[in-house]
């Protein structure tokens, strides 16, 4: 053998031992709380870097101060004591992250809870990451199909759009979220529904729902059940991401759900306050906005040259009493592109989704709508403001022309149009046909009790008998004169 060669060898094994022997960086505990310790004698620990335990407990450091750091423990606790050592890994905490995760239920660090098995995978990612700059980004161009008639039609989402899902408790939030990732299964998209602190029953019945659907095809769910640690509550929404991020980083386009970020707060003040932080506004420490916004901003959409994809975040914040001026809402609000507000009255009312149509707001996602649904939803906004006042005032019992009891009789109508029931996300093209029917007065002659039925009937109708329309509809995303013509033709035909 070469002796340039063996010398080369045993160089680059030499490189390699100095490497292995580096120093350990070692603390010590100081004090054991509920779910964290403090230590000291690691000045170098980075924020977010994993640190181990005598017992082989993991924790993440999270709060650096000079003289010592707080640390979060990822699991039980129970086995650390003050004065044990601790190594520091120089590692931020990274999760397995790959394709085999489709369709499974996963904890926060990523291990498969849903009893089939381990799941398999070659690479891990940083549960915190930078996220893309101004830069490798594009402005939202791409409709994200919610199947969801109120949303698309006056609210619609663009795919790498943060759109806040907002409402008092029991409102449907979480509905609209799981409907929107059922209607994704032939929108190539991959969802990932993050559940923070709910309770595991809640979970069950979710991961059920979507089984049943087909649903879990194209989903992955990440849970801090409510019955675990604050602190995978708290890391649960930066798992669910870098998973996100790993597919994006393939092109893909993906949906993340965030369930709820209010139990995130929560979860984040506690560990704070047992860290004995300071606290500020409503007791949340100080840096909680940033940390939202931190996680939201890496929900985007990447140009070409950045190798395209986009993760979509629907965040869900649980309001009391309908405030939205407390401060995790008006934080989050800030931070997302829109939201879509949801009211305990209209819901009582039967009005659901119970979305209100005057405070919900997109402020991107317009640019994505595809043609057709433009061209039919256009003045769908303005004739609901207009009926709503004009409900208000024909209270009063007074003489009204023949113009305002149409206007205040298509509004009711259009009311009803937007009703939909849970589990049934509508294609965007039978959307069109439905709301085609609606603005261009097709419906007037329905009574207004009846209008559930016509809608079912009809749709029933468009897809047996005139799919075709329907097809072009979705293929080229636009109503051509001709097709109109067929449109209404169609719609005239059908009686109920
Ligand atoms: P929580 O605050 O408990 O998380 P939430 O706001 O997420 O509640 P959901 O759990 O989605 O609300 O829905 C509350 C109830 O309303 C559920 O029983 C659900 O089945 C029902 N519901 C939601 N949306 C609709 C709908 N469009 N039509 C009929 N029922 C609905
Ligand atoms: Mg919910």
């Amino acid at each position: 053998m070469n002796k340039d060669y063996i010398i080369e060898e045993l160089k680059k094994q030499i490189k390699g031992i100095s490497e292995e022997a580096e120093v350990q960086k070692v603390g010590e505990v100081l004090e054991v709380g509920d779910g964290v310790v403090k230590l000291t004698g690691l000045p170098d620990l980075m924020a977010s870097e994993m640190v181990t335990f005598p017992d082989g407990t993991v924790g993440v450091a999270l709060n650096l101060e000079e003289d010592q750091v707080g640390v979060m423990i990822l699991g039980d606790y129970k086995g650390i004591k003050e004065g044990d050592q601790v190594t520091a890994t120089g590692k931020i905490l990274s999760i397995p992250v790959g394709e085999k995760m489709i369709g499974r239920v996963l904890n926060p660090l990523g291990q498969a809870i849903d009893g089939k098995g381990e799941v398999e995978t070659k690479t891990n990612y940083p549960i915190e990451r930078e996220a893309a700059g101004v830069i490798d980004r594009k402005s939202v161009d791409q409709p994200l199909q919610t199947g969801i008639k109120a949303i698309d039609a006056l609210i619609p989402v663009g795919r790498g759009q943060r759109e806040l899902i907002i409402g008092d408790r029991q409102t449907g939030k979480t509905a609209i979220a799981i409907d929107t990732i059922i209607n994704q299964a032939d929108q190539d998209m991959i969802c990932v529904y993050v559940a923070i602190g709910q309770k595991e029953s809640k979970i069950a019945r979710i991961v059920a729902e979507l089984e049943k659907r087909g649903a879990m095809e194209h989903t992955i769910i990440v849970t801090a059940g409510a019955s675990e640690s604050a602190a995978f509550s708290f890391i649960a929404p930066y798992a669910g991401t870098a998973i996100a991020e790993y597919f994006m980083d393939q092109g893909k386009d993906v949906l993340i759900v965030h369930d709820d970020l209010s139990k995130h707060a929560w979860a984040y003040r506690q560990i704070s306050l047992i860290l004995r932080r300071p606290p500020g506004r409503e007791a949340y420490p100080g840096d909680i906005f940033y940390l939202h916004s931190r996680l939201l901003e890496r929900s985007c959409r990447r140009n070409k040259e950045a190798g395209g994809g986009s993760i979509t975040a629907l965040p869900i914040i649980e309001t009391q009493a309908s405030d939205v001026s407390a401060y995790i809402p008006t934080n989050v609000i800030s931070i997302t592109d829109g939201q879509i507000y949801l009211e305990t009255d209209l819901f009582y009312k039967g009005i659901r989704p119970a979305l209100n149509v005057g405070l919900s707001v997109s402020r991107v996602g317009s640019a994505a709508q595809i043609k057709a649904m433009k061209k039919v939803a256009g003045t769908l906004r303005l004739d609901l403001a207009q009926f709503r006042e004009l409900e208000a005032f024909a209270q009063f019992g007074s003489d009204l022309d023949d113009a305002t009891k149409q206007k205040i009789e298509r509004g009711k109508r259009t009311v009803e149009i937007l009703k939909q029931g849970q589990y049934e996300p509508i294609s965007v093209e039978n959307q069109v046909a439905i709301l085609y029917a609606l603005t261009r007065g097709f419906v007037d002659e329905v009574s207004v009790d009846e209008i559930t039925k016509w809608e079912e009937e009809f749709s029933k109708f468009m897809n047996v008998s005139h799919r075709e329309i329907l097809d072009e509809i979705k293929e080229k995303g636009e109503i051509s004169e001709k097709l109109e013509g067929e449109l209404k033709k169609a719609i005239s035909e059908f009686k109920l």
